[in-house]
This record gives C-alpha cells, structure tokens and sequence, in this order.
C-alpha cells in the first residue's frame, strides 16, 4: 500500500500532466476568461463600495479608497497631472485592463515555454496598439523545492489571472490619448525604488519585488498605485 511520500509524488505526476505544453492556448483561454470574471468582481466591489470591501482595499493598499493620489496622464509626452482618489485610481485601472483584455486573443500570446529563459510572462510596456503577451514556463508553474514544477493557479495569490493583470498594467497611456491604453505601471524594487520597465534584465528576484510591494504597502506609499507588484495583489482573488 502507499503511504504519504508515494501519494504525494503521484499527486505531482497528476499536476504536471495537466500543464501540458501542448494545451498552451487552452491554458491562455482560461487565463483570460477567469480574468474577466476577476475585472467583474472588483469592479463591483469598488462600486458597491460596503465597510468590508473598504477595509480590505485598505489592507491591500495601505491607502483608504478616498485618500487623494497625483497620477500622471501625459499628453504627448508632457506631464499633465491630475488628483484622484485611490479608489477611482482602480476603478479607471480596471476599465483599462478590460479594454485591453478585449483586444487580445490568444493568438497574441507569443509562446516562449520552451525558450531559453525561465520567466512567467513579460511585454514590451511602449505598446499602444496590437498588444502582445509573451508566456515563460513559469506560468505553467514555478520550480518547488522538490524539483516540480507545480500547476500554477488561474485565479488567486502568485495566479496566472494576478500575472496578467500585472504585465497589462504595464502598458502606457496612450500617447495622444492618456485616458486610453494600460495603466502605465512600473516595476519597483526591495528598496521601494522605481524601475524602468524595459525588456531587459531585472535584477531583482520575485521575492524581492515582493517584500518591496509589502513595504510600500506598510509605510502608506502613494506609489503603491504605479507599482504592478502593488496592483496584481488587488486581483488575486477567486470569481
Ligand atoms: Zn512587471
């Protein structure tokens, strides 16, 4: 009979057999769809606005979802910045990522699974049209310490949903049209210090950037809103 070391190592076997490389715009479909369910909730949450789902934007955030926020929508390249309260902050993020999310289908997901790096998933943030989503065999899940790669979640915390909410963030304002296109977040380190998001390499590990975004959040960093570390925690939740 199995005891618990053979159960596990079966359990693992299952896991992987469902993240077949092979299923690659199955994997994406799902992605999206669970991501637009995802956009749905929230959305509904910052608009029916109740004493629970402010307390839970205060803890994401550190901000309350009145506090007033500068945000840049530069026109054609110059600054022109405006205040908005944080939670108009997300509820305009949202109505960018769907739009965004609207124009893409899986086709644009460029396939880097078997690639010579191991990443999730990146873009090239200057995009403003024809948008493309490159996928790294991190998405299909991270190396455990037990030498699997473990099925990463659709929906919830480190998901492939929260993963593509963070690269779309990424993408600029629109540059004749600030109030279309992504976000236009960036990427900021374990110092709490704004990145250029450029193809290149990040020096900083995913862990990093996560104890980063946990200090932001805890020292009441206004830029917790320009930092995709920060946003993505806003939709790991399950829809
Ligand atoms: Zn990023």
């Amino acid at each position: 009979m199995s005891g618990p070391t053979k159960a596990t190592l079966s359990k693992d076997k299952k896991t992987l057999n469902q993240c077949l490389k092979n299923d690659f715009k199955i994997m994406v479909q799902e992605a999206l769809d669970a991501m637009g369910r995802v956009l749905d909730q929230r959305e509904k949450d910052l608009k029916d606005w109740t004493p629970d789902k402010q307390d839970e934007f205060h803890k994401i955030f550190g901000s309350r979802g009145e506090r007033e926020i500068p945000v840049d929508l530069p026109l054609r390249g110059v600054s022109d910045i405006h205040n908005m309260t944080a939670r108009e902050i997300m509820l305009d993020g949202i109505r960018r990522l769907r739009d965004i999310k609207g124009q893409l289908t899986v086709n644009d997901f460029i396939n880097e699974i078997d690639g010579p790096k191991a990443f999730c998933a990146r873009v090239s943030s200057g995009q403003q049209s024809n948008y493309k989503v490159h996928i790294g065999i991190n998405f299909t899940g991270r190396l455990k310490n037990h030498g699997f790669r473990s099925c990463m979640s659709v929906m919830g915390e480190d998901s492939r949903v929260s993963t593509l909410c963070h690269e779309m963030s990424h993408f600029v304002k629109k540059f004749a049209e600030p109030s279309q296109g992504g976000m236009g977040t960036s990427d900021y380190d374990e110092n709490c210090h704004k990145k250029k998001h450029e193809d290149g390499e990040d020096k900083s590990s995913f862990e990093q950037h996560k104890d980063g975004a946990n200090k932001m959040v805890k020292k009441e960093d206004p830029n917790v809103f320009d930092n995709a570390y920060n946003i993505e925690r806003y939709f790991q939740i399950s829809a």
